[in-house]
């Protein structure tokens, strides 16, 4: 049988703010350059083709830039119609420069990423496969732990219930925020929590507000809690402060959530500034510059620990040849029809071909905006 291009017909925006049950508060909120989050921008991307073939995938940010990233991909995305859904790597580059003006990293990539990642949901329902399958695959379940549970809104007593309903649910870690302005508070509440999960994988997460020397003094007090990592001890650009902090401390260092491209990725990965890389698919463009991204870091021997979007990430995390972690996070739940199944620690990689996610009933009950270019 010989191919038969497909064409692109049309592609479906819409803006989903979604909201969130409690507002929630890491450690920026604390020094007082955020304000509590009480939603989620969400941008999805649906494609259809000529062939009757679709394809979804989102973006998102937090607090703002929601609209922004909207208005872009509704700019560009023109570009995409006509050309065959199967030459993704030709599709981002055209997208890319459709928009380059405004930069080939943060808010224009982002809004690129909805559609890169869309594309690939396209390609392997095309293909019958869920995408970890049509990536190449090592495993298909990924140890995960839980985040949402560990804020630090949350009092020291609701984590420790929630770290219990997370572990009772087959989540094997338990990821808890720290950076309060009382940094001996942060001590009691990681210990206690040490002590109260025992020897389950714990990790924590100080969200860029500490400064090098604290960074250092936390990072030796929590030396002998046998913690998985620390993550994000400094700012997200210190790559200097981070690869300082990665060869004095015993417990490995994980950063990358916030970085948008592939090329700020690599001044980590150059400078040996981390244990653990935590890239973000949405945030680096999609899956074209996410598997660039694992590449490099597997060549430099990293570990990763994909951020958020674990409906995406656990297909991405299952084809890194290392051993990985998914963040589990059951914010996005009400948006799909589906849930992931979580069994002794890990995720199961979904059977469904694709992402194996369909918008909800109530997705499109929230969606505030949203355009059919083609
Ligand atoms: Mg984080």
């Amino acid at each position: 049988m010989t191919y038969r291009p497909d064409a692109i017909r049309s592609i479906t925006l819409s803006q989903i703010p979604l909201p969130l049950s409690v507002p929630i508060s890491d450690a920026k909120v604390f020094t007082g350059r955020q304000k509590p989050m009480t939603e989620v921008a969400m941008l999805f991307a649906e494609i259809e083709t000529a062939q009757g073939r679709s394809g979804i995938g989102f973006s998102y940010s937090k607090r703002a830039g929601g609209p922004a990233q909207y208005a872009h991909a509704k700019e560009v995305a023109e570009a995409a119609l006509g050309e065959d859904p199967n030459d993704i790597g030709k599709l981002y580059t055209k997208l890319l420069w459709a928009g380059a003006s405004v930069g080939r990293s943060g808010l224009a990539t982002q809004a690129l990423a909805a559609i890169d990642i869309a594309l690939y949901d396209l390609k392997a329902k095309r293909a019958d496969l869920p995408l970890a399958k049509l990536l190449g695959s090592h495993r298909d379940s990924v140890r995960t732990y839980n985040t949402s549970g560990g804020f630090l809104n949350a009092s020291l007593a609701e984590v420790k219930d929630r770290a219990s309903q997370s572990l009772e649910e087959g989540i094997g870690g338990i990821k808890i925020k720290v950076g309060l302005p009382d940094t001996a508070e942060d001590i009691r509440r990681v210990t206690a929590v040490r002590e109260h999960i025992g020897v389950a994988p714990l990790m924590v997460d100080a969200n860029q507000q500490w400064d090098r020397a604290t960074a250092l003094r936390m990072g030796r007090a929590f030396d002998d809690l046998d913690l998985v990592w620390i993550e994000e001890p400094l700012d997200a650009y210190d790559v200097e402060g981070h690869a300082r902090l990665t060869r004095t401390l015993d417990t490995p260092i994980a950063t990358g959530e916030m970085l948008s491209s592939v090329a700020e990725h690599r001044s980590l990965i150059d400078a040996r500034a981390c244990d653990i890389l935590q890239p973000d698919a949405p945030r680096v463009g999609g899956i074209t510059q996410f598997m660039r991204l694992l590449a490099l870091a597997d060549e430099a021997a990293l570990d990763i620990a994909p951020h958020f979007a674990m409906e995406i990430h656990l297909h991405l995390a299952a084809c890194y040849p290392r051993e990985t972690w998914v963040e589990h996070f059951d914010w996005l739940d009400p948006l799909f029809n589906e849930r992931l199944e979580t069994r002794d620690g890990r995720m199961i990689v979904p059977d469904r071909p694709g992402l194996g996610i369909s918008l909800s009933d109530q997705a499109r009950t929230w969606t505030t905006e949203t355009v059919t270019i083609g």
